[in-house]
């Protein structure tokens, strides 16, 4: 039976990830190493909640007991009656290695360790553990609370009750779980960083503006949103890292970051978050 679940990394992906536990009915325990972080998450969580409640799609007094279900941990060694682990932590393989041997001498070892992982191999965290039968990737899409897909992703050593076990607990988030193998940029980012990578070429080779490329995709294709939009939504750096990892691990020069990609990073441009990137943003 889960009830507990520990989500460790109160970021953008980890507070999201605890508001959906805890809106499940999950006592969910949170830890960040940063100082503040786990306050600034709850606060977070608790605005989320709010415009939910606004719109009508949530009882105030089911936003306060999911807000009573959240409970801030100072340290791991709290995730030792956890039921299941989400690791959300910064993109890192040897931080995420860390971490998975501290949660492997912490948890029971009948506890599923998953990663929200974007990019890192399930199968080299799972080998920092002596469980990796019962570590697997567990990628949800950012904002966690809107988006309903979550990739399953299974390591080489996964067993099938591991991913049963995950595949149901997505479904009682009210999710959608889709497996996929553990190759770099598993399904998701190795379909889409290609088109990102690829509508940025266009850009430098003057094929069209960015506002031409948005355009066409939104406008042909039906896309909600076009792909250098998304870009700067994502993070420029962020998508220059992902197709490094596609790149390294899969040894195609398709993959290559393009040139403008690089610069725009190296220059700062980073998308939203830095104010600038395909479009500016005051
Ligand atoms: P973030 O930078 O917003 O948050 C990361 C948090 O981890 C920070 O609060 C940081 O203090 C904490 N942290 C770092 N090292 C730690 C440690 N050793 N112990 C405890 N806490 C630690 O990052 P994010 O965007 O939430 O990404 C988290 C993970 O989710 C990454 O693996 C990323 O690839 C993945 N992901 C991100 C997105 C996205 O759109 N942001 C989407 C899908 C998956």
């Amino acid at each position: 039976m889960i009830k507990t679940i520990g989500v460790i990394g109160a970021g953008t992906m980890g507070n999201g990830i605890c508001q959906v536990f805890a809106q499940s009915g999950f006592t969910v325990r949170l830890f960040d190493a940063a100082p503040g972080a786990v306050d600034r998450a709850r606060a977070t969580i608790e605005k989320s909640l709010g415009k939910f409640v606004e719109k009508g799609k949530l009882a105030a007094a089911d936003r306060d007991a999911a807000l009573g279900r959240l409970h801030p941990s100072t340290s791991l060694d709290t995730f030792a009656d956890t039921d299941y682990v989400v690791e959300a932590i910064y993109e890192n393989l040897d931080a995420k290695r860390k971490i998975f041997g501290a949660l492997d001498t912490i948890t029971r070892p009948d506890v599923i360790l998953s990663s929200n992982t974007s990019s890192i191999s399930i199968t080299t965290l799972g080998a920092a553990t002596k469980r990796p039968g019962q570590v697997l990737g567990m990628h949800f899409m950012n904002p966690v609370p809107l988006m309903t897909l979550v990739e399953l992703v299974r390591g080489q050593a996964t067993t099938d009750a591991a991913m049963q076990t995950a595949t149901e607990l997505c479904k009682t988030l009210g999710k959608t779980p889709v497996e996929a193998a553990d190759y770099p940029g598993f399904i998701a980012n190795r379909i889409l960083m290609p088109m990102i990578n690829e509508a940025i070429f266009a850009v430098m080779e003057g094929v069209g503006t960015p506002e031409a490329i948005d355009a066409v995709m939104k406008l042909g294709m039906n896309h909600p949103m076009g792909p250098l939009t998304l870009a700067d939504f994502i993070g420029l750096d962020v998508c220059q890292a992902i197709l490094e990892v596609l790149h390294d691990g899969l040894g195609d020069p398709k993959y290559r970051p393009c040139p403008l990609l690089k610069r725009m990073v190296a220059a700062g441009q980073l998308g939203r978050k830095s104010g600038r990137g395909f479009y500016t943003y005051a």
